[in-house]
């Protein structure tokens, strides 16, 4: 039942944008609700004094038919028309039902109704438009309240009827307007909730290298800058450590990319497993070259990880018929590093730890490549300023 109303309501949304969605659905709901709610009264009118009440009930008849046509007109996508026509039906109905019954049935309540969802039901209404349409609510509001009185219209509702009508008014009303909200507001949750998700999605992929899964010179930036800010505040040990593959170029040459691709997660999972410490962070820095910074870990402790790393990527075992220097695929590594806060620390900027190591890694290659090469923060060449 429900998913049959949901489908009459949804008449025309399909392939539009959200928010214009939204109001087609809307203008839908009202339309729906504007003919369903008109039952009853017709109901009354029909059974208790058909003759007294036949012009109002002819035409409640076209108020319902005018509903029915803009759900049609959003079926066929003319949905400007669609939201025009219902504002223009609704606002007359509530009118002349009122003229020929009374304000005593209070119809003219759902002037508010209408009011409150009118910025929802139209895009981008323009400021001036929008106070137009809600004096002339107001306008139709105090005219029905005012004038037309059980004395001054032509076909009075005797009690209780009128009675129960006002109280089915408010209800109906007030009903309409709560649950029009309470769709807003899950509308907004939903929304926000996407939100959110969107942009956990969007750090992830703005941090994280797709290749590998670890994450890239980005997350190694500012990790970098903390540690050094952190370092200069409360004086400890920071270690840094540059892996280059060697003769990667050879590799995919002779191998393939693809398999290229496949080796460097391979050295990515392993060196990752090489590391224990939480707050040990692994990049890839580029290409085939892998960084770490290492919180907390002095020179001693980097050089032994620097070398761990090697022996576990040689460990791998990967052919490597095209290399000169070794059978399998190997690494050379680059460590720098401080183990305690001096005024060389404080004076230089962070990139130059990063510079010693890359010095130390140029050092291992020119050395032969698969090795270990160490050289203490600040290195002549590498500290400020150079
Ligand atoms: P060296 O031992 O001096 O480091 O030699 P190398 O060949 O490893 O160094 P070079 O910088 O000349 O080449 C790096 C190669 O790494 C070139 C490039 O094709 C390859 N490479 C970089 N990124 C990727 C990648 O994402 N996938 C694959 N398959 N290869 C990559
Ligand atoms: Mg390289
Ligand atoms: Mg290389």
């Amino acid at each position: 039942m429900l998913e049959a109303i949901k489908r009459l309501w949804s008449a025309g949304v399909v392939g539009n944008p959200v928010r214009l969605r939204r109001q087609i659905e809307l203008c839908n709901q009202v339309a729906l609700f504007g003919t369903v709610a008109t039952i009853p009264y017709q109901i009354f009118y029909f059974f208790y004094d058909f003759a007294l009440y036949r012009d109002v009930f002819l035409a409640n008849l076209v108020f319902m038919t005018v509903y029915l046509l803009v759900l049609l007109l959003n079926h066929q996508r003319r949905y400007s028309v669609a939201r025009n026509m219902l504002l223009v039906n609704a606002c007359s109905q509530v009118f002349l039902v009122s003229f020929f019954i009374s304000a005593g049935a209070g119809v003219h309540l759902f002037y508010f109704t209408l009011a409150s969802i009118l910025v929802f039901l139209f895009q981008s209404l323009h400021v001036l438009t929008y106070i137009a349409i809600m004096a002339t609510f107001g306008m139709l509001y105090i005219i029905a309240h005012f004038v037309f009185s059980r004395s001054f219209v032509v076909a009075p509702v005797p009690s209780p009827w009128i009675d129960i009508m006002y109280a089915g008014s408010v209800l109906g009303a007030l009903t309409l307007l709560s649950i029009f909200l309470y769709l807003f507001r899950k509308q907004i949750d939903q929304a926000e909730d996407e939100l959110m998700l969107n942009n956990q999605y969007l750090e992830t992929l703005s941090t994280t290298d797709p290749l590998t899964g670890l994450a890239n010179r980005r997350v190694l930036d500012d990790t970098l800058a903390q540690e050094w800010a952190r370092l200069a505040r409360q004086p400890g040990a920071l270690c840094v450590i540059m892996c280059d593959v060697d003769h990667f170029k050879l590799f995919n040459d002779c191998y393939g990319h693809d398999r290229g691709d496949r080796c460097l997660q391979q050295i990515a999972a392993t060196l990752k497993s090489v590391l224990f410490r939480p707050s040990d962070l692994l990049v890839r820095y580029g290409g085939e070259e892998f960084a770490l910074v290492l919180p907390g870990t002095d020179v001693a402790g980097g050089r032994h990880l620097g070398e761990r790393l090697r022996e576990a990527v040689e460990r791998l075992n990967i052919p490597h018929a095209a290399s000169n220097t070794s059978a399998c695929v190997t690494i050379s590594v680059g460590v720098s590093g401080v183990d305690h806060f001096s005024p060389d620390v404080s004076r230089s900027d962070v990139d130059s730890l990063l510079k010693c190591a890359d010095q130390a890694l140029y050092q291992a290659k020119g050395y032969g490549r698969n090795q270990v090469v160490f050289l203490p923060y600040p290195s002549a060449g590498a500290s400020a300023g150079q």
